[in-house]
């Protein structure tokens, strides 16, 4: 199968949409009047990013989810997106769940796939997505302000827990580690409440290198401060769920640190979090009702730059959870 026959095997279709798709040098995108086009980026690396012997079928999932984290992230509705590829091999056994999984999430959004660049070379994935928001209206990162609560959406940590336990760190359960593997390998991209908190929440990002590192960029980007309340934040790990209350933490043997180390710094979960005036609480209570989507609060926006962790009685807890970087 030679490089073209594999683009018009597996990643061309017919666009709806777009004004052009795949097969000539350029897409050709037209963005309604009066929306601005939010435009983002996200490379997968074999061995960085996931195992090189991952199921093609949640690569593919994966590697779009990722990106429309973004677009939910600022509040835009996904339109179309580029694929780069490159390939150790063209082996149509791997590219076929590649492309349904992929292509499937793709379906789900409304997203269409309308070009790309394929090479041989080690599996690298990298995907472009264009999202589509009414001019003025993207959440950014910019605009948390003091006395803002703060929020997370869904659960934060189990991401985490799977690689540790992949990686031979920590034990899990067998029905555990299944759970928290799905979360690993198939994020949900919140792209519903991105849309839904327009005009609600204050700023926003998406959840990729870990919580503290994510709302770093927020407080940062803002001037700001915030104060997280850990009790709040421990329970959001959904492991908890399968607590039996026999050993260690929810059940499981991992020590309460541990678990707050995975919600506070692991990476991966793609959930949102974002800042929202206080008076705006019952309207964030609508934005997650109409998303399906459950929203924790778990602290405040405060004017003093850094960031505090409280437990339940208000004392300092140590902060000592980095998020990823890729260089540090
Ligand atoms: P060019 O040589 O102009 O860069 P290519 O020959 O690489 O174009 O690609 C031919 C067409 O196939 C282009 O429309 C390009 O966008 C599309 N394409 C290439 N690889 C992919 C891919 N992995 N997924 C979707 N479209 C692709
Ligand atoms: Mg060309």
């Amino acid at each position: 199968m030679g490089e073209f026959e594999l683009i018009q095997r597996f990643f061309t279709r017919p666009t709806r949409h777009a004004v052009l798709g795949v097969g000539d040098d350029c897409a050709l995108l037209a963005p309604a009047p009066g929306m601005q086009m939010a435009i983002s980026s996200d490379m997968l690396v074999s061995g960085r990013h996931f195992f090189p012997d991952v199921d093609p079928r949640t690569l593919g999932h994966k590697a779009l989810a990722v990106n429309l984290s973004d677009l939910a992230a600022c509040g835009a509705r996904p339109v179309a997106f580029t694929l780069a590829l490159a390939l150790p091999e063209a082996n149509a056994a791997w590219l076929e769940p590649f492309s349904q999984g992929l292509l499937a999430l793709a379906d789900a959004h409304g997203c269409e796939l309308i070009g790309g660049d394929t090479t041989q070379g080690p599996l690298n994935i990298c995907i472009t997505v264009f999202g589509e928001v009414p001019a003025g209206q993207a959440l950014l990162r910019s605009g948390a302000r003091a006395g803002d609560d703060l929020y997370v959406s869904g659960t934060l940590g189990d991401a985490r827990l799977a690689l540790e336990a992949l990686q031979g760190k920590i034990t899990l359960p067998p029905e555990v580690l299944a759970q928290t593997r799905i979360r690993m390998d198939q994020p949900t991209p919140r792209v519903a409440l991105g849309l839904a908190l327009r005009g609600v929440a204050s700023a926003a990002a998406d959840v990729s290198d870990g919580l503290l590192g994510d709302l770093g960029h927020i407080l940062q980007r803002s001037g700001v401060g915030a104060t997280i309340q850990t009790e709040n934040a421990t329970h959001l790990i959904a492991a908890c769920a399968h607590s039996t209350g026999a050993t260690g933490l929810f059940g499981l043997e991992i020590s309460a640190n541990k678990a707050l180390q995975c919600v506070l710094s692991g990476g991966d979960d793609y959930e949102l979090v974002f800042t929202a005036p206080a008076h705006r609480r019952a309207a964030v209570q609508a934005a997650a009702q109409s998303s399906h989507t459950p929203v924790t609060c778990i602290g405040q926006v405060d004017a003093a730059p850094g960031l505090r962790l409280v437990d339940a009685a208000g004392a300092a807890v140590a902060n000592d959870f980095a998020s990823f970087d890729h260089f540090a």
